[in-house]
């Protein structure tokens, strides 16, 4: 059964103040995963996620899932509901935890008391990601029996605590999970009334680079000039990171053009304004704004011990240690890249300093397939949800759990979508949704479910 977006749409309407309240009851639990992520607050939380997806027909339940050592840890919500044996099976992703609020009175609304205000509804979770299982719900709600494909359910409990317990839980539940194609709910659109696809995501490598030249301090008037001080010395690796129009010049990483095409680019004053970029600062690099920030890698030095300016004396430091935090491009392996990086620094150790660099963590990037049939069918439900032509959009940060999930998973479509748009302020004050926003990814992931239903 083919549905139309208004054939819907009368569906989603009729069923609004449900899938709204979906929001608001969410608003009101406290799930805030940071209080204890095995405590009875986010089993009850897990509760009612798995309460709602009963009314809809999923044969969902709260299970506690196990860290490491064996210990219960977060609350999962698990399930699933079988069409048609020989459908498309597809996972629904989103989380049930939220941020803490560490002081209430940065916010104008009361955190835990959802508040609608003009076309926003305020509260914690509200976007991140109460509306992600709104969204699921929703869909689910608004298909009915006319649900064509099969579905698996996983709704996370501790996100917002870095899913410690998330890979053990996916191998441990592999067959449960396994599908054609992964709806991840847990991101945004370009603004509410324009949606998107999240169609990559960077990767990181980071290290910490020590630079050696004396055994001991040794007097900065006696022995400066022929000896450079480790300070400057550090200095000097850093600046070759970068070439004379700020491109990066680590020999061997991946650069990358936005997935899928860049349909807009990301406007410099507003980037500037979000940033606080100092007036007479030229922004660095070549290419888009949105190539650079999303699929070109950057370096960033996040940690360098220096002797702090107060109580400094006249004195040649030995030694040093910076950290560089390298982000990858989406489609490269960390690894790879982080060798690179090793590989720089060690060989560009200005005047023969001793440099040795020490590998520290490395996560992948991901990247959609833009060309497959479910992305196709995204990009189409969204249009016709919102009438206009989605954008995509990159991050340049990461989502760790995404690429583990592709990891996991390496033959299903990963449809990155979500209720957020660039006022949002998820994790902090003042959080919110779009309420007509939501709505519309309410009606484009029913759209996008009847089509891969038929596919
Ligand atoms: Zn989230």
């Amino acid at each position: 059964m083919i549905l139309t977006a208004d054939q819907i749409r009368a569906r989603v309407d009729a069923d609004w103040p449900q899938i709204l309240g979906v929001v608001e009851d969410r608003i009101a639990l406290r799930p805030i995963s940071a209080h204890g992520i095995n405590g009875e607050h986010m089993r009850k939380s897990a509760e009612y996620v798995a309460n709602k997806l009963r009314e809809v027909g999923v044969d969902a339940k709260a299970v506690q899932a196990r860290d490491k050592d064996g210990n219960p840890s977060a609350w999962e919500v698990i399930g699933s509901l079988e069409v048609n044996p020989n459908a498309p099976t597809v996972l629904l992703y989103a989380h049930h935890d939220v941020q803490p609020v560490p002081d209430e009175k940065e916010w104008d609304t009361a955190p835990f008391e959802a508040t609608l205000k003009g076309d926003r509804l305020y509260g914690r979770g509200a976007c991140d990601d109460a509306g992600g299982i709104a969204i699921h719900y929703g869909a689910l709600r608004a298909l009915g029996d006319q649900l064509g494909v099969n579905i698996k359910v996983f709704i996370e409990g501790e996100e917002e605590m870095g899913s410690a317990s998330f890979i053990p839980f996916i191998e441990a539940h592999h067959d449960e999970f396994d599908s054609d194609v992964i709806i991840v709910a847990d991101s945004g659109n370009w603004a509410p009334d324009v949606p998107s696809l999240t169609t990559s995501l960077r990767g990181n490598a980071t290290c910490d680079v020590h630079v050696k030249v004396l055994g001991h301090p040794v007097h900065s008037g006696q022995y400066g000039g022929p000896v450079l001080d480790a300070n400057t010395l550090a200095s000097m690796l850093i600046a070759k990171m970068y070439d004379e129009k700020g491109e990066l010049a680590i020999p061997g990483l991946m650069e990358g053009e936005p997935i899928g095409g860049l349909q807009r680019d990301l406007d410099e004053a507003d980037m500037r304004a979000a940033a606080g970029v100092v007036d007479s600062f030229t922004l660095v690099g070549t290419g888009s704004l949105a190539s650079r920030l999303w699929t070109k890698p950057s370096a960033t030095v996040i940690g360098f011990d220096a002797h702090p300016v107060k109580d400094s004396f006249n004195v040649i430091s030995p030694e040093t240690t910076f950290r560089v935090s390298l982000r990858v491009a989406p489609q490269q392996d960390p690894h790879v890249a982080m060798d690179a990086m090793v590989d720089f620094f060690e060989k560009n150790a200005p005047f023969g300093a001793e440099v040795h660099v020490e590998p520290l963590e490395a996560g992948m990037g991901w990247a959609m397939n833009p060309d497959c049939e479910a992305t196709q069918d995204a990009l189409t439900s969204l249009k016709e949800a919102f009438g206009i032509d989605p954008v995509n959009k990159g991050e340049g940060g990461s989502i760790p759990f995404i690429p583990e999930l592709q990891k996991i998973f390496p033959d299903a479509q990963v449809l990155v979508t979500g209720p957020e748009d660039p006022i949002s302020n998820a994790h902090s004050p003042n959080e919110s949704v779009s309420v007509s926003g939501l709505r519309k990814d309410v009606v484009a992931e029913a759209l996008l479910l009847d089509k891969l239903g038929r596919a």
